[in-house]
């Protein structure tokens, strides 16, 4: 499905002595099937931002469409839209509250007027998709470990299907290994099931990673939306806004000072060791 967002305003506390605009007027529009990260400092606006597109909050001023169905008009139907666009709020794993994982998990689907056996199937399938093993489903999910009850969260909005998945920084507080895990695991969703993604996250390095096209926010204004390469090519504006370059960016930066004929951009490990690789084959050669 698309989002379209046409200059959504929210005010938090508005006309109160703490009134605080969190979005100025943003616009964008996000494609079918793109796999999209939110970028940004703690602050700028990325929460805020996603709890529009399913209708938690509503703005200010401004209009926001999912494919032709205006979610921002008064005769939205919520309970319709928040079954095509789930979002995964950020530590989702404290709002588990069933006795079971499986139960946890059913939760959303059970409210869709589905048969047992097609809920069933949902249940199993969001648990093997994030990687929980069937042995598990019967626990509580307070017997857990954090990341175990991170996925069965995540699981539990797998299930209702949706057509837009919203995750709130998924990877805060995971180890590496689970945060690759993670991040490998949407990208393979994105892939199989052309769902639309957003990936809220504020580490530069999953989002350059993972994703098609990059949003950039900075005090509640959208800086910047465009392609990874794109956006890592303007590492002033990223620094003045603070956030922080990869290091493998950093160290091609360098090399790039020192006379190598290397393009801006992007680099993750592979693609960077692939090119220092050449340059000193190249160099071997002379
Ligand atoms: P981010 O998710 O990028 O960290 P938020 O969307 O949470 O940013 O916050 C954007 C701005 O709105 C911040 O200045 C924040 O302090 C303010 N804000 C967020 N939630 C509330 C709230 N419930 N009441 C008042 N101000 C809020
Ligand atoms: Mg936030």
């Amino acid at each position: 499905m698309s989002i379209t967002v046409n200059n959504l305003k929210y005010i938090y506390s508005k006309n109160g002595p703490f009134e605080r605009i969190a979005l100025h007027e943003i616009s964008f529009k996000i494609n079918d099937g793109e796999f999209i990260g939110i970028i940004g400092h703690t602050g700028s606006g990325k929460s805020t931002l996603i709890e529009h597109l399913n209708g938690l909050l509503k703005p200010d001023s401004g209009s926001i469409y999912i494919d032709d169905m205006e979610i921002t008009s008064p005769d939205c139907d919520f309970k319709k839209l928040r079954a095509k666009v789930g979002l995964v709020f950020q530590y989702p794993e404290y709002q588990l509250f069933e006795e079971t994982v499986y139960k946890d998990i059913a939760y959303g689907p059970s409210n869709l007027n589905l048969i047992p056996d097609e809920i069933d199937k949902r249940v199993r399938q969001a648990a093997a998709f994030v990687g929980l093993d069937d042995e598990l489903l019967n626990k509580s999910p307070f017997e857990l470990s954090g990341g175990q009850k991170r996925r069965v969260a995540i699981a539990g909005v797998l299930a209702m299907e949706p057509s837009v998945l919203i995750l709130d920084e998924p990877t805060a507080g995971l180890d590496p290994v689970g945060r690759n895990d993670l991040l490998s695991r949407l990208k393979l969703l994105h892939d199989t099931k052309n769902t639309t993604i957003i990936l809220v996250s504020h580490s530069m390095e999953d989002i350059a990673n993972t994703v098609d096209r990059v949003m950039v926010l900075s005090k509640g204004k959208l800086m910047a939306f465009d392609t990874v390469d794109e956006i890592f090519k303007q590492r002033e504006l990223l620094n003045s806004i603070g956030l922080d370059t990869p290091q493998i960016c950093l160290v091609m930066d360098k090399l790039k000072e020192s006379g190598f004929d290397i393009a801006d951009g992007f680099y993750n490990v592979e693609k960077a060791a692939e090119i220092i690789y050449n340059l000193i084959k190249g160099a071997k050669n002379v």
